[in-house]
């Protein structure tokens, strides 16, 4: 089973992809963990990055596409995998195709703007495994640590409201058209209201799979 999550920031792709993860034993590619790992180390590239990041501004296709399709042929994604935060425009999405890779379903996590403001500016996350916390919604099980290693979580430097508006300005333009093409694809395809408890949309999420 290959799942692309598709939502807005802080619409809870990476929430629910944890959950499906556990379930199911798939690959959790989030392609916004693996830009904030290579941000962190000391290369030219890394520089780079970390600049895109910081503006909320989409990391470059030649760079992003090939650091995925090199991810998905990893062996943990043979038995499946779920995408979050990939494709987040056309040209990234028909990449998939080109690189022959098979997308099962497609769930849309649909959501307001004002929800995923507060979303995000209570949001707190375990920056080595990408597990994400909410201060309100969903908190640790200790304050400001993480539930499995206790380790220090942190407020990532996007979730600054100057940097969602941008994120969310990003997604209206690039990102958003990629419902069209989906619903219009022979791919599966699922709208799931993303704004009740995490609960009732896991499950609504594994009614989709059933
Ligand atoms: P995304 O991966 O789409 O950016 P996250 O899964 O990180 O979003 O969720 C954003 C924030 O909202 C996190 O702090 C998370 O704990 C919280 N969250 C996720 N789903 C829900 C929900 N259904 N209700 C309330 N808060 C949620
Ligand atoms: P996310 O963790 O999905 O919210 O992504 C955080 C940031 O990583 C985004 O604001 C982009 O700068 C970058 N990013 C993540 N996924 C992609 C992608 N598929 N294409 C380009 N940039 C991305």
């Amino acid at each position: 089973m290959n799942l692309i999550l598709l939502g807005m920031p802080g619409a809870g792709k990476g929430t629910q992809a944890e959950h499906l993860q556990k379930k199911f034993s798939l690959a959790n590619v989030s392609t916004g963990a693996i830009l904030r790992d290579v941000s962190k180390s000391n290369t030219p590239q890394a520089k780079k990055v970390r600049q895109f990041l910081d503006s909320g501004k989409l990391v470059p296709n030649e760079i992003i596409i090939e650091m995925l399709v090199k991810r998905i042929n990893e062996k943990d994604c043979a038995n499946g995998f779920i995408l979050d935060g990939f494709p987040r425009n056309l040209e990234q999405a028909i990449s998939l195709d080109d690189a022959s890779v098979n997308i099962d379903r497609v769930i849309f996590l649909r959501i307001s703007e004002d929800e995923i403001v507060s979303r995000m500016s209570g949001r707190r996350v375990h920056l080595a495994s990408g597990r994400s916390y909410h201060v309100i919604h969903n908190p640790p099980k200790i304050d400001g640590k993480d539930d499995i290693t206790g380790e220090e979580l942190v407020q990532r430097d996007d979730d600054k409201p100057e940097v969602i508006k941008k994120r969310v300005e990003v997604y209206f333009r690039e990102t958003e058209p990629l419902l069209k093409f989906y619903k219009n694809s022979q791919i599966n395809f699922n709208e799931i209201d993303a704004s009740k408890p995490m609960k009732i949309v896991t499950s609504k999420i594994l009614k989709a799979l059933s």
